[in-house]
C-alpha cells in the first residue's frame, strides 16, 4: 500500500470514531451518531441503487414463483413485526421518515436475511423454517439488519473502500466541506451491486446488535431472544446453505455482547409490556437443547 493511500485510510478511520455525534436518546443502549464516513457517501444515490436491485430482485423471484404473495402467512407476519419495529428505528435516521419501507418473503432455503439501504427487507424462508423464529427471534433478526440500514453502515463501507480511490483523485472534500464529489457517486452506488452479500465490519455487526436491541424492545420485543437466536445459530444444520452465518459469525463473544446490554433494554422492554422487570418470565425458545434465558 502506498504510503498516502495509507494515510487516507488512517485519516478517515480516525474521522468515524472522533466526529461522531452525541447518543441520541436518553434510555436505551448509549451509541454515537452515524459514521462521519457515511457523510462522504453519496447516501440518496445508494438508496436508489438499492431500490433498483431490490425491485428486480423481487421481480426475479416473482417469475421463479419464490416471491411470498401479500396474503402468506408469513408475509402477513413478517410485515406485522416490521411494522411494530419501524417507529421505534424512526429516531436512529433523520432520513427513515421518508423511506418507501418494502418486507418481502423469498422463497429459498437459503438462511438470510438483509434490510438494504432505504428499508427493503427481505426474510429468506430458510431462516424462518430451520432455526424455528419465533415472533421475538425474528423481531431480532430484523431490527439488527435495519440498524445497519438505520447507521448507513454500507454507505460506511463504500466510502472505506473507496476512501484510498478519492485521495488519490484529489478530491477537495475538506475544502468542500458539503459532502462528496458527484463525479464518485457511480463509483460507490456502483458498489452497491452486491450489498447484500456483503460482510460488514465487527464494529458495525456489533452496533447492529445492540441497536437492534434497543428497537426490538421498545417494539415489545424480548431482548434476550437474541441469546437464544444465537444458540440456534450455532446449532443450526450444516446441510442447510447458511448464508447469513457467513456474514454473521456466530460466536461466545456475540452472546456476551447481548447480555451485556441486557441491563439497558430489558427495561424498555418491560415498559413496552407494562411489566416490572422482576415480573417478568424467563424467555424459552421453542427447541430443546436451549436453557430459558433469564433477566436480571
Ligand atoms: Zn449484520
Amino acid at each position: 500500500m502506498k504510503l498516502h493511500t495509507l494515510f487516507a485510510a488512517v485519516l478517515f478511520a480516525t474521522m468515524g470514531t472522533a466526529f461522531a455525534q452525541n447518543a441520541t436518546s436518553q434510555d436505551g443502549v448509549k451509541i454515537g451518531g452515524n459514521s462521519l464516513l457515511s457523510k462522504f457517501a453519496p447516501v440518496g444515490a445508494l438508496e436508489n441503487q438499492a431500490a433498483t436491485q431490490y425491485a428486480q430482485t423481487m421481480q426475479q423471484a416473482e417469475k421463479q414463483h419464490a416471491l411470498g404473495p401479500d396474503n402468506h402467512p408469513q408475509v402477513l407476519r413478517l410485515r406485522a413485526i416490521a411494522n411494530k419495529l419501524i417507529p421505534y428505528s424512526l429516531k436512529w435516521n433523520e432520513r427513515a421518515k421518508q423511506w418507501k419501507w418494502e418486507i418481502n418473503l423469498l422463497g429459498s432455503k437459503q438462511i438470510n436475511a438483509y434490510c438494504m439501504p432505504g428499508g427493503k427487507i427481505a426474510f429468506y424462508s430458510g431462516i424462518l423454517d430451520t432455526l424455528k423464529l419465533t415472533d421475538d427471534e425474528v423481531a431480532i433478526v430484523m431490527g439488527h439488519e435495519i440498524a445497519h440500514a438505520l447507521r448507513e453502515h454500507g454507505a460506511e463501507r463504500a466510502v472505506k473502500s473507496s476512501a484510498a480511490n478519492l485521495f488519490v483523485k484529489g478530491v477537495e472534500i475538506f475544502a468542500g466541506a458539503k459532502g462528496y464529489d458527484p463525479n464518485i457517486a457511480g463509483s460507490i452506488a456502483g458498489g452497491a451491486a452486491n450489498m447484500t452479500m456483503l460482510k460488514f465490519s465487527r464494529d458495525n455487526e456489533t452496533e447492529a446488535d445492540i441497536v437492534g436491541l434497543d428497537i426490538a424492545a421498545r417494539a415489545g420485543y424480548d431482548p434476550r431472544a437474541g441469546v437464544a437466536l444465537w444458540q440456534k445459530m450455532g446449532m443450526v444444520n450444516k446441510g442447510a446453505p447458511p448464508q447469513w452465518l457467513s456474514t454473521h459469525p456466530a460466536g461466545q463473544n456475540r452472546i456476551a455482547e447481548i447480555r451485556r446490554h441486557l441491563p439497558e433494554v430489558m427495561p424498555l422492554y418491560a415498559k413496552a409490556k407494562a411489566l416490572s422487570l422482576n415480573g417478568i418470565a424467563p424467555y424459552r425458545t421453542n427447541v430443546k437443547g436451549i436453557d430459558p434465558v433469564t433477566y436480571p
